[in-house]
């Protein structure tokens, strides 16, 4: 592995490409750390392009701790809708509150305060401290460790907490020579632009104090080991419905996709699913009809979802009006959904 020669020109180089460069994000106008943080959240697991216009939408509701803190979850989960893994609205949500209690509505100024709320690890922490704080403290995600790779010919496995931190420890020598506002920035937005899994090298800022680019071996940096394969789940759905109401429920308070309505589903043979459904709920059934089936693909999970339309005789408690109900379902059962239109149920059925 080699090193960084000399820092303060490393950091001003990179700096000068930034401010050059960098591009006109809504979220990187402001200090704001609630903004910071909020967008550092929505790009968990999400593309800038997509999260641009619910980034937009959600300040426009909430645009300071406040009002998000006063707000109802449902509300907060409406806005987050499409944008899956929920469990960053609740997050968000819970970290606002616990900032207007504790904090006096003021978002915390000290590392392992911002550190301390929900959603918040020691990366997003970083980020936040820096860019809104203007702070040194060097924000190390997959993007910087590839970047950094290269750089160095570092051959430890990215995502190792032990190589991040070797990485991380590196850069404070580097960072107190520029803005940490600017400093941070520009490596991710080296990373998201130029030093991409097909590198840009002609115009990085770093290629005469990049190893890899000295010796052509961008190609095998960073090292990354094999992904575990996604557990596969395959669930009957049952879309309960009398007349033109829906049964749902609510899946537990922790776990994946908490607290989010969905219709029934259940992993077992179609018979034992059918039965705990009419168990669970007490149903008297008229009619099962089959919907198809649907895919969903998680970050480390695939669910293959066959879906039943299954009339009711008489109505059970738990029925809604899929139209107008104003909570959150998945994005996953959003396609059982989409499935009901397709098929005309009603109300769609005009
Ligand atoms: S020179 Fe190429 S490989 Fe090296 S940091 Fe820049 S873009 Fe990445």
């Amino acid at each position: 592995m080699k090193s960084i020669d000399k820092p303060k020109q490393f950091a001003h180089d990179l700096c000068e490409w930034y401010r050059e460069n960098k591009r006109d994000l809504p979220f990187r106008k402001s200090r704001d750390p609630y903004r910071i943080f909020l967008s550092e959240l929505m790009l968990q697991q999400t593309q800038i392009s997509t999260m641009l216009p619910y980034y937009e939408r959600f300040i426009g509701r909430f645009p300071d701790v406040k009002s998000l803190a006063d707000a109802s979850l449902d509300e907060v989960l409406k806005y987050w809708e499409g944008l899956g893994y929920y469990s960053r609205a609740r997050y968000i949500h819970e970290s606002a509150q616990m900032i207007v209690r504790e904090f006096d509505g003021q978002f915390p100024r000290e590392l392992k305060t911002i550190e301390s709320l929900k959603g918040v690890g020691r990366y997003t922490a970083r980020a936040i401290h820096s860019i809104a704080y203007d702070e040194p403290s060097v924000a190390v995600d997959g993007n910087v460790m590839r970047v950094m790779s290269r750089v160095l010919l570092f051959d430890g496995e990215i995502k190792q907490t032990k190589n991040m931190r070797h990485i991380e420890s590196i850069l404070d020598n580097v960072i107190v020579h520029e803005r940490p506002s600017d400093f941070t920035q520009a490596l991710m937005e080296l990373g998201a632009l130029v030093c991409k899994k097909r590198p840009d090298c002609e115009v990085c800022p770093l290629k005469d104090k990049c190893f890899a680019y000295k010796l052509d071996k961008q190609d095998a940096y960073p090292v990354v080991s094999k992904a575990k394969p996604k557990t596969e789940h395959h669930y009957h759905v049952f879309v309960v419905r009398h007349q033109n109401r829906y049964l749902l429920r609510r899946r537990p308070s922790h776990g994946l996709l908490a607290n989010m309505h969905e219709f029934p589903q259940y992993e077992s043979s179609y018979e034992t699913a059918l039965e705990t459904l009419q168990n669970e709920f007490s149903l008297s059934i008229a009619a099962v009809h089959s919907l198809g089936t649907q895919k969903h693909v998680f970050s480390h999970k695939v669910w293959t979802m066959q879906a039943y339309e299954v009339v009711l005789k008489r109505p059970v408690d738990g029925l809604v009006n899929l139209e107008n109900y104003p909570n959150a379902m998945s994005k996953a059962h959003h396609k059982i959904i989409e499935k009901i239109k397709e098929k005309g149920l009603p109300p769609w059925n005009h």
